[in-house]
């Protein structure tokens, strides 16, 4: 599996391209922002997108999505149910975004589902907190954590529909989980799961 990141729009987000084995198919993990430009890269690199992977519903992880679909028209955008809202657009400080339901082809995600895009598998963790419908995708040793953990830090609570008990306890399970993982996050840099057990003090339970 080969992993691409891009920094994308005014929060710098993370857009992770996933390549497995064939290097002409790729799955994209929240397409941030700048879609044309990502649309020119991917051309570039001789890829096609097989599916979006949303790691939830905030509009600096989706603004990509609209210029992929017109690309690739019928183009899969997997996100959980309770980050879809009935609104197909959201206001912030007098601006329109789209939301995840202005979207074409949605699909669900559940809590423990399995699916496979581009030949690479995935597991979903569902792990409410910085949204109601946040998920971790984990492929292989790799797990790509959204706005829930980051390094030596977690995603903020005091959004619209954040709690900071459903976050706690989906950073006990993402502690729990047994063995280690590469921890690729929404926001800044790559962290592993063991060195998060050790030093994230929300991961030590001192940090809320
Ligand atoms: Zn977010």
């Amino acid at each position: 599996m080969q992993i691409q990141r891009f920094v994308l729009g005014p929060f710098a987000t993370n857009c992770y391209v996933v390549v497995g084995d064939d290097p002409a198919r790729c799955v994209l993990i929240d397409p941030a922002d700048n879609g044309p430009a990502l649309v020119r890269r991917l051309e570039a690199d001789g890829r096609i997108p097989e599916a979006v992977l949303l790691t939830h519903g905030h509009y600096d992880h989706i603004l990509a999505v609209p210029a992929l679909q017109q690309r690739w028209p019928g183009l899969p955008v997997y996100c959980h149910p309770l980050d879809v809202p009935k609104e197909t657009v959201e206001y912030d400080m007098g601006q329109t975004f789209p939301t995840v339901a202005a979207f074409a082809n949605l699909q669900p995600l559940t809590e423990g589902q399995q699916l496979t895009a581009a030949g690479i598998p995935f597991r979903v963790l569902h792990t409410p907190g910085h949204t109601p419908g946040s998920v971790c995708f984990v492929s292989g040793d790799v797990m790509f954590s959204g706005d829930t953990l980051f390094y030596r830090s977690i995603g903020r609570t005091d959004f619209a529909g954040g709690s900071i008990p459903q976050m706690k306890a989906s950073l006990q399970r993402l502690a729990d989980l047994p063995g280690d993982y590469q921890v690729l996050p929404g926001h800044e840099g790559a962290t592993l799961l063991s060195e998060e057990r050790r030093s994230n003090p929300y991961l030590r339970g001192f940090g809320f």
